[in-house]
């Protein structure tokens, strides 16, 4: 007898293996058996007739360092058929922070994705194993694979000091990163367009992977510059993984800019023929050639200088106003515009307004809103802010969806959100996300497979899947549908599976997906969560 047991589905079984029809039985927390079993009986039986039965998917970039705290549901993710998130990407984590650093920490992260939740933020642990307890204490709904990121590792020791680490704060950080491996992170991690990646060179950080390398960690890194200067960017990362000597991982692989489109496949020659030198290299990307910032960002400092409301007062001075349209033009000596790698502003649409008489132009661009207006479309967005007091969400087309495209299809490329939980009510329910939040699986199915026919159901499940868990450590036991592995399962319609999540409506749960099973528990069924069921673990590297 069975515990459960899945009949009439087609077995994806994560390989990338053609899908094949047969049963899978559970007992426990495993799988059980694969093949006929119409002689077995179980205690619960679900039919999946005209679906696939695959893997759950690996989630492998996300922010979900406090949100599976705040809320254990993982909404966005088991809606997503996502059974694993990994934490801690982009150098930004929770620990290790000793009590003195704290509100650095914390005032840092209130600046990031992972730390936006609308909840006073804490830290109440100092290592990364005490963090690690706290997730064990209260699982949340999908299991965790978690990285040492350096962001807290350097601001524990240094603050937000600029420059190089002195030999003793350097080696202090060096038994930091054993201590996290130890504790079971799976790799480091930096952000090196961030604070206080931005002040470590490169030299310190290869010092921190070879504290790693013992433990088999690899180098995960958001990489220095995605514009201009991805070239060199991509070569200091090479860099450092090869000093440290670990294999590298670049973060949501892509070129910024329209300048820059296409580059990325001078990326992957680079990162061809470092692999051709013996360095193991592998990369994630999210399938969406937008990004999301506000439209103040677009303006240059020294609109700023004094705070934002001097921004208002400024663009309503002719002179100024003209200086700013000039500096959006031309960019500024240590300031690149992102107006030019938007490509002007056909490549900026409104993405949210507080003020009802501008809620109109949201998902429209400002040229297309200039050109209905009448007006010059750099007086449009001026006014806009002046109207919306420097409140204005846009969404950037930053990159080239054809460079998004090669990327995404490239066998070895990863799939990750980037983003953190959210949920359609609680404290997950804020904001207005970028839709990867919520669509990012689905994309992949409705475009890739079903739209351009690029890819194939198994190809897309392989990604999600064995791809990263063999990446992660996991591949022994999850990341494919064998006998003997976890149990983490998601059954999807192949002719209904999809993003419904927008720009302009992000907030929308994807759809065809059924059935998710983490660690053998039904958390949800007929596309419906089971809320109290919260059956993730947190991995451990082993
Ligand atoms: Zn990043």
């Amino acid at each position: 007898m069975f515990d459960i047991k899945i009949i009439n589905g087609l077995i994806v079984d994560g390989t990338g293996k053609k899908a094949f029809a047969a049963d899978l039985a559970i007992n426990g927390d495993k799988i059980a058996a694969i093949g006929d079993l119409s002689k077995e009986d179980a205690k619960k039986v679900i039919d999946a007739k005209g679906q696939m039965v695959a893997p759950g998917f690996i989630d492998f970039h996300t922010h979900s360092d406090y949100t599976i705290l705040f809320d254990q549901r993982a909404c966005s993710r088991i809606h997503a058929g996502v059974t694993t998130n990994v934490i801690a990407n982009c150098g930004i984590g929770l620990a290790p922070i000793r009590d003195e650093r704290k509100q650095d920490l914390i005032s840092y992260l209130s600046t990031r994705i992972v730390g936006t939740v609308n909840a006073p933020l804490f830290l109440d642990w100092n290592t990364v194993d005490e963090y690690f307890k706290r997730i064990e204490s209260n699982p949340p709904a999908v299991n965790v694979v978690a990285y040492l990121a350096q962001g807290p590792v350097r601001i524990d020791e240094m603050g937000f000091q600029d420059g190089p680490a002195s030999p003793e704060q350097l080696e202090h950080m060096k038994a930091e990163v054993v201590k996290a491996m130890e504790a079971g992170c799976v790799g480091l991690t930096s952000g090196l367009i961030y604070m206080p990646g931005s002040y470590t060179p490169k030299e310190e950080m290869a010092e921190l992977c070879k504290a790693m390398a013992p433990y088999g960690g690899y180098y995960c890194t958001h990489i220095r510059d995605e514009g201009d200067l991805e070239m060199e960017a991509l070569d200091e990362a090479i860099y450092i993984a090869k000093e440290g000597g670990v294999p590298l991982h670049v973060s949501h692989l892509k070129a910024m800019g329209a300048q820059n489109y296409g580059n990325v496949k001078l990326c992957f020659e680079k990162l061809k023929a470092a692999e051709a030198e013996g360095l193991e290299v592998s990369y994630d990307a999210y399938p969406y050639s937008r990004g999301m910032t506000s439209l103040g960002a677009f303006m240059p400092p020294w609109l700023f200088e004094g705070g934002v409301s001097n921004l208002v007062e400024r663009l309503k001075v002719p002179e100024l106003r003209e200086k700013a349209k000039q500096d959006v033009i031309n960019g500024l000596d240590n300031w690149h515009s992102t107006f030019v790698m938007c490509g002007g502003w056909k490549g900026v649409m409104i993405g949210s307004v507080m003020k009802e008489e501008n809620k109109y132009m949201e998902g429209k661009t400002l040229q297309d809103l200039a050109d209905d207006a009448g007006v010059d479309a750099f007086d449009f967005a001026f006014d806009l802010l002046i109207s919306e007091n420097g409140k204005v969400q846009v969404v950037d087309s930053i990159m080239d969806q054809a460079d998004v495209d090669t990327v995404i299809t490239d066998p070895n490329t990863m799939i990750g959100s980037d983003s953190c939980d959210f949920a359609h009510d609680g404290i997950l329910n804020f904001g207005k996300p970028h839709p990867r939040a919520y669509g990012t699986t689905g994309v992949m199915f409705r475009r890739y497979v079903r739209e351009l026919g690029l890819l194939t159901n198994e190809d897309v499940v392989r990604k999600m899947t064995s791809l990263p868990a063999k990446r992660l450590g996991i591949a022994n036991e999850r990341g494919t549908l064998k006998e003997g592995y976890f149990a983490d399962i998601v059954i999807f319609d192949p002719e209904t599976i999809s993003d419904v999540a927008t720009y302009a409506d992000p907030k929308q749960y994807s759809v065809g997906i059924d059935t998710v099973i983490v660690n053998g528990q039904v958390s949800m069924e007929n596309g419906v969560q089971l809320e109290d069921v919260h059956a993730g673990r947190l991995l451990r590297r082993k």
